[in-house]
């Protein structure tokens, strides 16, 4: 946990202007580092099934129900991020709203299983009587993901050992259907140049991909694939399309991978896809 601190702020260093969601983030990192709920077992799954549906290309929460073990574990998680946030030396619009969240979350203990169900179901927090109604859903909605990204870590390793490292070659999660945030160039085996990894923006699922391609409307033609190269990050850079405008972040790195992947640390790279007339098809939870 030191070590992602001391990244973070390594990062920030170079990148002053990332400095406020940097802080956002530590809080949250904290948090689930102190987390010590056991991690929940998942051999109760029909695995034989579940694999046999994402072979079909069927994501694992579009063929399981999460058990409530799992859901309690998640929302306790997002209760426990929400009260640090609370009391957090963040800009007063963040506190204030962690705060009125905290307050409806007390008084209804159901709650924020009720979000995490939701946001695994529909990606968003629209619940009937909930008392969230005037609350940023948005923001919501990331913490929650950011809780479910830690707790459903033994399904994602389950996932990635059933599929063989994490084969799965389609543009979108193959956890939770999302479609990813960023790329990774990864060295699979030597001799073999790199393979392109992709990451999920919300269950931070990562799997393997073609290295040349769109992953968001499946272009494989060469001359409609551009990348602008960022100058001042070496290691950093933007896969484009021509055929969808879409544009796709690349890590070209290989370590550091929890700051240099976390999409929040390249918010600058979005604002040079969008400068050059491209779009962000991925999944976004925040917006520069
Ligand atoms: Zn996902
Ligand atoms: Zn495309």
């Amino acid at each position: 946990m030191g070590s992602l601190h001391a990244a973070i702020k390594d990062w920030i260093k170079k990148r002053p202007y990332l400095s406020e969601i940097a802080k956002l983030q530590e809080v949250i990192a904290t948090v689930i580092d102190e987390n010590t709920a056991p991690e929940q077992q998942i051999d109760d799954y029909d695995w034989d099934h579940i694999i046999s549906e994402v072979k079909k290309g069927i994501p694992v929460l579009k063929v399981i129900k999460l058990d409530n073990k799992i859901i309690k574990n998640a929302a306790d998680l997002l209760t426990g991020i929400v009260s640090a946030l609370a009391t957090a030396n963040l800009p007063e619009k963040t506190v204030q709203f962690c705060q009125k969240l905290q307050a409806v979350l007390s008084g209804n203990t159901e709650l924020a299983s009720r979000i995490i169900e939701k946001v695994t179901g529909d990606n968003d927090v629209q619940l009937k009587n909930a008392g969230i109604s005037e609350i940023d859903e948005g923001f919501l909605v990331f913490l929650a993901w950011s809780s479910l990204a830690e707790t459903l870590k033994p399904l994602k390793s389950k996932l990635m050992e059933l599929l063989e490292g994490n084969r799965w070659r389609r543009g979108y999660c193959p956890i939770c259907g999302q479609l990813p945030a960023m790329g990774q160039l990864v060295t699979v085996a030597q001799d073999q140049g790199r393979e392109r990894e992709l990451i999920c923006g919300c269950c931070q699922m990562r799997w393997q991909y073609r290295r040349i391609g769109c992953p968001y409307c499946d272009n494989q033609e060469q001359e409609a694939l551009k990348i602008i190269e960022v100058a001042e990050e070496a290691d950093l850079r933007i896969d484009t399309c021509d055929k969808c405008k879409s544009y796709l972040k690349i890590y070209t790195g290989e370590g550091n991978r929890q700051v240099a992947l976390a999409d929040w640390s390249s918010l600058h790279l979005d604002l040079i896809g969008e400068k050059n007339g491209y779009k962000r098809t991925g999944y976004q939870m925040y917006k520069p």
